[in-house]
């Protein structure tokens, strides 16, 4: 399925982000529960998003956009934006979040960047694959360019994204990122039957025979996983999760008023609940910050890596509250509570989560036990 395609991309400031994407938030939400039944992508939510400036706002000025997402001046307003759509529908958040990501990866490229905002003004998104298993995706030198053999997995948008940014391994050197064409028929959406996310489309592409040209080619090999982009980045999965954590909190609310407030053994849950959204939501600000800021590498890739081990730990302490004091019903569905709950635990798998905690931990070792 293509996003739909509104051609009414409008200009936006970076002081404005904030407040397209809040304008957006109860539409969204108003349609996550058809969405989520339907297992459908969300392209009222793209062209939503599309429309209000916030896919566009994602490139450098000299494109047309304003650097959301690229660098200290940005990071605040980022939080907020990605919160936010999170809050509203954490599926649509996590389409959004990779789209931010491909245009960071891309922002040294001018090439690329020229074909990412084709993609956008033709009301696209574009995502980060990287994810596979087995032989995963190669590509091998040729004339002007590269060819592609295997697949990758877990691609969200699949089917809607054109544009992908994908890694391939040549030979023995770190793996080479690139932007190919890819048409819905190499996509596999059989595969998606998750509890949670049912709309992100996360299917398995294959991109065999594709050949991708030298200009579609970003950067050199290896400069996927450079520090801190690649740990560093993962606050802005943390900032989308914040959103989600915030609708269940608000709905986790909203239940315990109608029984009167709860009683004593609710309300202590509840507080247990709230100091976990509240020490989460520090923590994803205060790595945002550090991420985006100008500071040590080694010591950004440290702080984001507890950062996500400490955020896995209270979302899941405050999905377990919640789940306890809303009983039964935060299980059933069409209830958003159920949506936001399983869409959270779902969202919360992510890679190398006991590598990052390790990674953390010889950081704390060497260092005195406490971040500055
Ligand atoms: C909704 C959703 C959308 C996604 N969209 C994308 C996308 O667009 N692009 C993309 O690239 N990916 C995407 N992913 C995939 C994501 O990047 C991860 O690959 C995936 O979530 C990993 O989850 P996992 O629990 O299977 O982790 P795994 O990495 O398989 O880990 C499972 C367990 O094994 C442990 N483990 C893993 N490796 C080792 C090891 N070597 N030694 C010891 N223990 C190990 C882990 O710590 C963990 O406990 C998406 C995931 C979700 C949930």
């Amino acid at each position: 399925m293509r996003n739909a395609s509104p051609s009414t991309n409008v200009p936006l400031q970076l002081r404005d982000a904030v407040a397209a994407a809040l304008a957006l938030e109860p539409a969204i939400f108003g349609r996550a529960g058809a969405v989520d039944a339907a297992a459908a992508y969300p392209a009222a939510d793209i062209a939503g998003l599309s429309g209000a400036g916030l896919l566009g706002a994602c490139l450098p000025a000299a494109f047309g956009g304003v650097g959301l997402g690229h660098g200290a001046e940005s990071a605040d307003v980022l939080r907020e934006v990605l919160r936010t759509i999170g809050r509203a529908s954490l599926t649509v958040g996590r389409l959004y979040e990779g789209h931010v990501n491909a245009l960071r990866l891309a922002r040294h490229s001018p090439a690329a960047l020229a074909l990412l905002a084709d993609e956008i003004a033709a009301g696209r998104i574009s995502g980060v694959w990287n994810a596979e298993r087995g032989e995963g995706l190669r590509a091998e030198r040729i004339a002007g360019g590269w060819r592609l053999t295997g697949h990758k997995i877990h691609c969200s948008g699949s089917g809607a994204v054109r544009r992908p940014l994908v890694t391939a391994r040549i030979g023995e050197q770190g793996p080479l990122m690139m932007l190919p064409e890819v048409g819905g028929e190499r996509v596999d959406l059989s595969v998606w039957r998750a509890a949670g996310m049912r709309g992100t489309a996360t299917g398995t592409v294959d991109f065999t025979g594709l050949v991708v040209p030298d200009a579609a080619v970003i950067g050199e090999p290896g400069d996927y996983y450079r520090s801190p982009g690649f740990s560093g980045g993962a606050w802005r999965v943390l900032a989308v999760q914040l959103g989600g954590l915030d609708r269940i909190m608000a709905l986790h609310v909203e239940r315990l008023g109608v029984r009167g407030g709860g009683d004593p053994v609710m309300r202590a849950r509840l507080a247990r609940a709230g100091a976990a959204h509240e020490a989460a939501r520090l923590s994803v600000r205060e790595a945002g910050r550090r991420a985006e800021g100008e500071g040590e590498p080694a010591a950004i890739d440290a702080y984001v890596d507890l950062a996500r081990g400490g955020f896995e730990e209270l979302a899941l302490a405050c999905i377990e509250a919640t789940r306890r004091n809303v009983g039964l019903g935060s299980f059933i569905a069409p209830d958003p509570l159920d949506r936001a709950l399983r869409d959270l635990e779902t969202y919360l798998r992510q890679p190398f989560l006991d590598a990052s905690r390790d990674n953390a931990a010889g950081w704390l070792l060497g260092h005195g036990g406490c971040f500055a």
